[in-house]
């Protein structure tokens, strides 16, 4: 099963692939936490990635595609895969059918969560990070048990630098220029399904397990 999850900053797409994975046992590729601990690292990928993030733009298609070439051709996504910010523009979803086409495999379904403009705007300013796991929390919505520790395995929870008020605008922005096109992209093919992302974490998981089982029947 290859699950792609597509939607702005912050609609939600890591809380829900974090259920999604453990549901239904598959690889999590998230371009955004593999370039993150790149950066950490001080790689030559991460040297390149920083400044692009920083700004809040999109990282070179050619740069992405080849960590996500190198992600799906892993053992550990024999059993299939969920794709978390990745494709964010068309050329790499024209490059991940190809991918895709030589390992002979395809997408199952593409989940796009919508929220609202003004919600995510909430979400991201308020969210944080696990420096060890990646797990996400929101200080209001969504907080640890306890205050900035992680739930899953203790870690420090931080704020990601780009989830600042004027770098999540320019985020937003690069999203409806870059990236909303893919809806049209994806819709084209029939294999998208449209989820309301304005509610409880809880109820849109369970219209995105139910999306998914529908389509495998
Ligand atoms: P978000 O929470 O906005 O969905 P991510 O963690 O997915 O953020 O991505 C953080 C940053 O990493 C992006 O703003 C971008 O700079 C870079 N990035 C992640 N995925 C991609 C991608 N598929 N193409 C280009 N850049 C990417
Ligand atoms: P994305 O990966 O799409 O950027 P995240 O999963 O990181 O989004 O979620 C962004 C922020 O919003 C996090 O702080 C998270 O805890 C919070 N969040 C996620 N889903 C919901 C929801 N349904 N309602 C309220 N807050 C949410
Ligand atoms: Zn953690």
């Amino acid at each position: 099963m290859l699950i792609i999850l597509l939607g702005p900053p912050g609609a939600g797409k890591g809380t829900q692939a974090d259920r999604l994975v453990k549901k239904y046992d598959l690889a999590y590729i998230a371009t955004g936490d593999i370039l993150r601990a790149a950066v950490k690292s001080g790689s030559p990928l991460g040297r390149e990635a920083r400044v692009f993030m920083e700004q809040g733009q999109l990282v070179p298609d050619e740069v992405v595609v080849g960590i996500v070439r190198e992600r799906l051709t892993a053992p550990d996504c024999t059993g299939g895969a969920i794709l978390d910010g990745f494709p964010r523009t068309v050329a790499q979803a024209q490059a991940l059918d190809k991918v895709l086409g030589e390992i002979g495999t395809g997408i199952d379904r593409v989940i796009h969560i919508e929220v609202d403009e003004e919600e995510l705007i909430t979400r991201l300013t308020g969210r944080r990070v696990c420096r060890d796991c990646a797990a996400t929390y929101h200080i209001n919505f969504n907080p640890p048990r306890v205050r900035n520790v992680c739930d899953q395995c203790g870690g420090e929870l931080y704020q990601r630098e780009d989830d600042s008020l004027s770098t999540v605008q320019e985020r937003l922005a690069v999203y409806r220029e870059q990236t909303a096109p893919l809806i049209d992209y994806y819709g084209r093919e029939n294999l998208i399904t449209i989820i309301d992302g304005n509610r409880e974490i809880e109820q849109i998981f369970s219209d995105i397990s139910a999306a998914l089982e529908v389509g495998s029947a």
